[in-house]
């Protein structure tokens, strides 16, 4: 008789609940073969490891990381890697599960992988972060690879992090491999318009949203919650194409202006003072405000569960770009949709980082390295493309984007894993 395992696997958490949730609605509604269901239902492998760092005052701590393959049917897998003290085995699972369908969706030759560190980077010295990110890379020295899984930014981490893990694993390896990771500096192989790629994603998938609804971005109204690589980025392009930045928000607080922010201003005041707080051009705003603000397009660019069936019914805004991963829960999406909020679900609104890393990792294998303008175009031929998939498939099914995105991105990797068979 057939036994299956039936206990509940440690990465089962609320989160990863969120993205299963999610994976088994659309897998009911595209009737996907009970064999197949299974085999995309769990990460294909999980790697925990512990990270011991020499402090700079002489002790040892210890730090928890966590690498996740969730699957890897259409080549290498692909993903970030965040630092903060909230990272834990489930967390990265889901993230791990999103990137499985962003890269399906959006036609890139990638599976789905993510990993991370619970730690508070902001707590750590640059010298400390250099040794927690060279033996974090060191242990996982036999995951990744330029065919086999490449890691990426994410929350807490950035072009810094990528040198020192892309350096650790050429001096393990002995010869020089850029194409380990992506988002590093331009001077080691990194892409030009990689840096704000996930920000300019955004805002190509709110100019189609736009245009679907015969509206402009001229003179709109944004709130963005988060003002980090893609909440900076986003606002800053967002403000080139006439519209007024309202409200944005970090970690710890937020700043309001009706008339508009001046993200400039607020851009220097953030690379000095390292957070908006303190900003003398508009009024301080909780992020829970925020998310309230009666506003046209609202971007949370931060971290998931942020649109809860607590918030839901008081969100104020025509648009939701899904900036983040996993910003708004199942509960909160079935309300926006009641309340025709048109939201842009984050498999597709911020599939612009892993777009452009997927050109930074051709060029690396290529060693041949293209224009900026090339590489801005093809983002847009490609984020307009998948935007246009996913509406056709939302209006003929007559689904929200969120789904007829998973629909689009399931399907192809179950088409592809029943061509390749199982295993032996
Ligand atoms: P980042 O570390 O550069 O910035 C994160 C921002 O969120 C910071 O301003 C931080 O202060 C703020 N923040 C952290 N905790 C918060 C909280 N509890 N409430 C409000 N704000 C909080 O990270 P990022 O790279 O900009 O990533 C932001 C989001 O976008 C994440 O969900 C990430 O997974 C997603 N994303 C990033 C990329 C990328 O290329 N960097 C690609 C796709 C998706």
């Amino acid at each position: 008789m057939l036994k299956e395992q039936r206990h509940l696997p440690e990465y089962m958490t609320p989160i990863y609940r969120l993205a299963l949730d999610q994976f088994e609605a659309a897998a009911d509604l595209l009737a996907l073969d009970p064999n197949l269901r299974k085999r995309l239902m769990a990460p294909k492998r999980a790697l925990v490891v512990n990270v011991p760092v020499r402090m700079d005052d002489g002790q040892v701590a210890l730090f928890c990381g966590y690498r996740v393959h969730h699957d890897n049917t259409l080549g290498p897998s692909k993903g970030g890697v965040r630092y903060h003290p909230e990272v834990n085995l489930g967390e990265v699972s889901a993230l791990a599960m999103w990137m499985t369908w962003k890269c399906a969706l959006m036609g890139l030759p990638f599976g789905g992988a993510k990993g991370g560190v619970n730690c508070d980077p902001t707590q750590l010295s640059r010298n400390e972060l250099q040794r927690l990110t060279r033996r974090y890379t060191a242990e996982m020295v036999q995951w990744i690879g330029p065919d086999t899984d490449i890691p990426a930014p994410d929350v807490g981490t950035n072009e810094q992090t990528m040198a020192w893990m892309m350096d650790t694993y050429s001096q393990i390896k002995g010869y020089a491999v850029p194409g380990v990771v992506t988002g590093k500096p331009i001077v080691l192989g990194g892409s030009l318009g990689r840096i704000e790629a996930t920000g300019r994603g955004v805002v190509f998938c709110i100019q189609e949203a736009l245009k679907h609804q015969g509206m402009s971005l001229s003179g709109l109204r944004v709130a963005i919650q988060g003002f980090g690589n893609v909440g900076t980025h986003a606002a800053r392009l967002l403000c080139e194409q006439g519209c007024r930045i309202i409200a944005v928000s970090d970690v710890r607080s937020g700043v309001y202006r009706a008339s508009g922010l001046d993200i400039t201003a607020l851009l220097r005041h953030v690379s000095e003072a390292k957070f908006v707080e303190g900003f003398k051009g508009g009024d301080a705003m909780t992020n829970r405000d925020l998310l309230e603000l009666p506003c046209d397009i609202l971007i949370p660019a931060a971290l998931s569960g942020q649109i809860t069936a607590e918030n839901a019914s008081k969100i104020s805004c025509r648009l939701l770009a899904e900036a983040a991963n996993g910003p708004t829960t199942l509960d909160a999406d079935h309300i926006l949709r009641e309340r025709g909020i048109f939201v842009i679900p984050d498999v597709l609104a911020n599939a612009g980082g892993v777009t452009v890393s997927y050109f930074e990792w051709v060029q690396d294998l290529q060693r041949f390295f293209w224009k900026e303008k090339e590489i801005n175009q093809k983002l847009q031929e490609i984020m307009s493309d998948a935007f246009a998939s996913v509406l056709a498939v939302a209006l003929a099914k007559k689904v929200d984007m969120r789904m007829a995105a998973l629909l689009l991105a399931i399907r192809r990797i179950a088409d592809a894993q029943l061509a390749r068979g199982l295993f032996p």
